[in-house]
């Protein structure tokens, strides 16, 4: 994929990124009526603790929170307020999709930043100096559209049918496990969202959707440890995994 002419790698301007953290969910496997975006872990919202992480993202200089339009005011009192970040942080409104999450944070971001870091709010376990890294790969690297965190696949893999029988054993040499933080050139993820919308294709993360455009993502081997909350049992495992990091 081409960039603009006027791109930011022909300037010695240093890019500016900005933060898309997404947590418009349902959280309908998680069974809260509220969501997991708030609930109490290790003594905050689950969702202040992927915000901290950003916060203090040395590469981030803005944060976009999407969340549900109507629940704004609750999510800045919960997750925002109480915890005086550092970097600005501006809400928008999460779509009935993911996707729509997504490329609604990535428009809210305010003009003059080059770079958006998509994150998954459900991620808290997201670790500074990973945020750092995969901007700077972006930034450094000539020629990528993309940079996505994720781990070479540890577990041999299975292709079944819908009633699983195994159908074949894929070599997993080749296979990535991958997760968010996603990093893109904001012009290029948002001509992706366009051709995804002109094409009806609804993707599971971003940069599936950057792929289709012919854009060049590239995977950087970041901790196992960034899981996503997805069941109240993961609570547990994250608020170990937290206390461990703490000594
Ligand atoms: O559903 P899934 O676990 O893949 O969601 C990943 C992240 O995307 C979560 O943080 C969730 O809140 C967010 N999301 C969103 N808008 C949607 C669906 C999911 O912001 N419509």
């Amino acid at each position: 994929m081409s960039r603009d002419a006027d791109a930011v790698t022909h300037t010695a301007r240093r890019p500016r990124a900005a933060a898309v953290i997404v947590a418009g969910g349902s959280g309908s496997r998680f069974g809260n009526p509220g969501g997991k975006q708030l609930v109490p872990l290790a003594g905050r919202p689950l969702l202040a603790w992927t915000i901290e992480a950003f916060d203090r993202a040395e590469r981030i200089e803005h944060i976009v929170v999407v969340c549900p339009a109507e629940r704004r005011d609750e999510y800045a009192a919960a997750a925002v307020t109480p915890y005086a970040f550092a970097t600005p942080i501006s809400f928008a409104a999460c779509g009935a999709e993911r996707q729509d999450s997504t490329r609604a944070g990535v428009a809210a971001v305010p003009a003059g930043f080059d770079c958006v870091a998509i994150h998954d709010g459900a991620r808290p376990l997201i670790r500074p100096a990973t945020i750092d890294a995969a901007v700077e790969r972006l930034v450094s690297e000539s020629d990528i559209d993309g940079v996505v965190c994720g781990q070479p696949s540890i577990d041999t893999l299975k292709l079944a049918d819908t009633a699983g029988h195994i159908e074949a054993t894929p070599d997993r040499s080749r296979y990535w496990c991958v997760q968010t933080p996603q990093v893109f050139w904001r012009d290029t993820v948002m001509s992706a969202y366009d051709a995804a919308a002109a094409e009806g294709f609804l993707g599971t993360d971003d940069a599936s959707l950057v792929e289709r455009a012919g854009g060049r993502v590239l995977l950087l081997d970041t901790p196992r440890d960034n899981m996503k909350v997805t069941v109240p049992e993961d609570l547990a495992l994250v608020e170990a995994i937290l206390a461990s990091r703490r000594g």
